[in-house]
């Protein structure tokens, strides 16, 4: 069985703020040892559970945030940008797939919840839900029929993965205080929380579970008028409103591919403050 582990970095034991997220800042150099330790448990729990191939896929910001160094050897690791499906490359070969470090979504209470962008996108709506990062990778994953069997993050996003990963086993690192505060399990403790969790939820592997079907509606609400203007020249992409635009696909393969490029047109249409 082949395992891919998506690992996102807010969601990670002690995050709690930007600085701990950023690259380059000290925080980070030391909260990605967190990250580092949150993985090689997942791994060690899944080698236990029968495994026979890991691939850990970077999935934070510059994708370059673990150390290859510590990872556990018999793991291996897909570092760096410029993927087509991102924070999910690797799914369509993979059996199952585990979350790891993950958070909420954008506008909803939780440690640095947000979807993809930190400012701007205020929401992400895929057919009228909110959806999170985690919603939107739990259905790329169904649609090519790879469970996700482990999700890792603070409380609210364990809640949440309830919804759209009911059969995974999930593990709260941290409880949400506010966006920028949490009640942090040391990660002595989270290992051994994720280790004995990941090797649980490879039972979850093997049932058969249904496909969504399509079409879907992705609507993407920002902050600002000129994010959305700027997204209205991406072809199939149009304006519902002055600071919304919308697109619709039939395969969430070709939806969460449009919903990438659009996060970058925005990100680079975003401006200095000026108050
Ligand atoms: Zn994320």
């Amino acid at each position: 069985m082949r395992i891919l582990v998506s690992a996102d970095m807010e969601g990670a034991t002690g995050v709690t703020c930007p600085q701990d997220v950023r690259p380059g800042s000290e925080q980070w150099q030391r909260f990605r040892r967190m990250l580092t330790s949150d993985t090689n448990a997942a791994i060690t729990g899944f080698f236990a559970a029968g495994a026979d191939e890991v691939l850990v896929n970077e999935a934070h910001s510059t994708m370059r945030n673990l150390l290859l160094e510590e990872l556990d050897p018999r793991a291996a690791l897909l570092t760096g940008r410029h993927k087509s499906l991102g924070m999910m490359e690797g799914v369509l070969d993979a059996d199952a797939v585990a979350f790891v470090g993950y958070h909420a979504g954008g506008g909803q209470p939780g440690v640095l919840a947000h979807t993809y962008l930190s400012t701007g996108l205020l929401q992400l709506r895929i057919n009228g839900e909110p959806a999170s990062e985690g919603r939107l990778n739990a259905l790329l994953a169904a649609e090519a029929g790879v469970p996700v069997v482990l999700v890792t993050g603070d409380d609210l996003t364990c809640e949440e993965a309830a919804v759209w990963a009911p059969h995974a086993r999930s593990v709260a690192v941290k409880t949400c205080v506010t966006r920028y505060a949490a009640v942090c399990l040391p990660p002595v403790r989270t290992a051994e929380l994720i280790r004995v969790a990941a090797a649980e939820s490879l039972e979850a592997a093997g049932r058969p579970q249904s496909v969504p079907r399509g079409p879907w509606r992705f609507e993407l609400e920002f902050d600002a008028t000129q994010l959305a203007d700027a997204c209205t020249a991406v072809p199939t992409v149009t304006a519902t409103g002055p600071r919304t635009v919308a697109f619709t696909s039939e395969r969430m393969y070709d939806g969460m591919r449009c919903f990438r490029a659009l996060t970058q047109v925005a990100a680079a249409a975003r401006e200095p403050d000026f108050d």
